[in-house]
């Protein structure tokens, strides 16, 4: 602060000395109690026994008719509505289930089979979960089905671990909405993978191959196993998770509620997938 020209060292201090002496006398007034922090919920981790193999398997699987099985995968659903609606003005279920329907579409346009995890009216119960879980030996930890009454992340990485078990699925895909505070501008594609996967090579070429077509308005991340989302860590199956832009960027918002974006996204993946399981 300048007074005259000159700094006031003196009302600086003075003023310096009312704001110590309020400090104290609020401290001793608390109970010197520590501040109390608000409890975070941490949904648990699937006890799923999986040890990974240093190399990938041989071959992948292939359907008893030749055909590519792909699990797709809405992100969130039914009571989880994710994000949003920020500038969608809808909910990023709302958004996952249509571009993983599309993605449906697409995929079996070029040949393949698609089992959705959910179709946004219908989910797996509860009860047959726990039961598959039990039939492939699958250690489920109470809590994250009690606490969870929808088809949460918890349920769905022992659902998608199930899914491999009793299917030959080739490849596993996620599709979700990001979104950030008071940072309109930053939008993009951001697909993810775990590089303990033992896929990682075919992973990262699906990362390299999308963001030749998606012209680098990707960013491609391997994450290390404990930073990994739960449907891209539990399973040897290839696994991604793809966020489709930024619910809080107008441009991303704006494409994602279009259905002829969605549609030519879902193409776009579709080439990509059948290419990279195929090859
Ligand atoms: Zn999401």
């Amino acid at each position: 602060m300048l007074i005259k020209g000159k700094p006031c060292f003196a009302f600086e201090f003075k003023k310096m000395k009312k704001f110590v002496l309020i400090l104290i006398l609020c401290i001793l007034l608390s109970g010197c109690r520590p501040i109390e922090l608000p409890e975070t919920v941490t949904e648990p981790e699937p006890d799923i026994n999986i040890e990974y193999e240093t190399q990938a398997p041989e071959t992948l699987y292939n359907n008893n008719d030749g055909r590519k099985i792909i699990c797709v995968d809405a992100g969130h659903g039914f009571d989880d509505v994710g994000c949003g609606p920020y500038l969608m003005g809808c909910y990023e279920k709302e958004v996952t289930i249509k571009a993983a329907k599309y993605l449906k579409v697409a995929l079996e346009e070029l040949g393949a089979e698609v089992i959705l995890t959910h179709d946004g009216e219908t989910y797996p119960d509860e009860k047959d979960i726990i039961a598959a879980a039990e039939r492939h030996g699958i250690t489920l930890k109470e809590e994250g089905i009690k606490e969870n009454n929808i088809f949460s992340a918890y349920e769905r990485g022992i659902y998608e671990e199930i899914l491999a078990r009793d299917e030959a699925i080739d490849f596993f895909i996620s599709l979700h909405v990001n979104s950030v505070e008071n940072a309109s501008y930053v939008d993009g594609y951001e697909l993810y993978y775990c590089k303990d996967n033992p896929n990682g090579i075919l992973l990262s070429q699906f990362g390299q191959n999308l963001s030749e077509v998606l012209d680098n308005d990707i960013s491609v991340e391997a994450t290390a196993y404990e930073d990994s989302y739960i449907v891209t860590k539990y399973s040897k199956i290839p696994s991604v998770l793809l966020e489709m832009g930024y619910a809080t960027n107008p441009q991303d918002a704006k494409n994602m509620t279009s259905d002829a974006w969605l549609q030519n996204l879902a193409r776009t993946l579709a080439a990509e997938i059948v290419n990279i399981v195929e090859n």
